[in-house]
């Protein structure tokens, strides 16, 4: 997506477009699945620099953190730039970041390529540890069932609660035989 700063030279410019990004490229895990992302953007002239704003939308699915159950979410977000144009000189044109200002970025050439920035944006928008739900039981780890199935048989040792309840259990049962 290569927007030329000329096009905003007089008037403000706005362009639609779509991004497909590759999870595997954008070193996500196995199992991140991202829909194209729709990219509603306007590029204004604030000389001496350009100013450009674009809303994202797209939809994305992570698998769960304890059972790998997908967990899909609609994402709209926003993205500002302040886009600082350098003179045109001998070479390549390039696009730089500026360190201490992740707003600004320099450009030679005229273009700006705002796939970079879009790709960032939907890293950011990536949650570190995403849950179906709060209290998702997750997997047993060592026989991988679904706990929020049920229990597996191969827990062998069982939850401190689950002994209290047992001894309640066998305290009520030994009651019971009394009468
Ligand atoms: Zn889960
Ligand atoms: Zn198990």
């Amino acid at each position: 997506m290569k927007i030329r700063l000329d096009s905003a030279r007089f008037e403000p410019f706005r362009w639609q477009e779509t991004v497909r990004l590759d999870p595997a490229e954008l070193g996500l895990d196995e199992g991140v699945a991202l829909t194209p992302v729709e990219v509603r953007g306007m590029l204004s002239f604030a000389s001496p620099d350009f100013l450009l704003s674009a809303r994202l939308s797209y939809r994305q699915s992570v698998p769960c953190d304890r059972c790998l159950a997908p967990v899909e979410e609609e994402m709209e977000t926003a993205l500002d730039l302040i886009v600082v144009e350098r003179p045109r000189a001998a070479g390549a044109a390039a696009q730089e970041r500026d360190e201490e200002e992740p707003a600004t970025v320099t450009v030679t050439g005229g273009v700006v390529d705002l796939v970079p920035f879009v790709a960032e944006q939907v890293q950011l928008g990536l949650p570190t540890h995403p849950l179906c739900r709060e209290e998702c039981a997750g997997l047993c780890p060592s026989c991988g069932a679904n706990w929020n199935v049920g229990p597996c048989a191969c827990q062998r040792e069982p939850d401190p609660r689950w002994a209290a309840l047992a001894a309640w259990r066998e305290k009520s049962d030994g009651r019971g035989s009394d009468r």
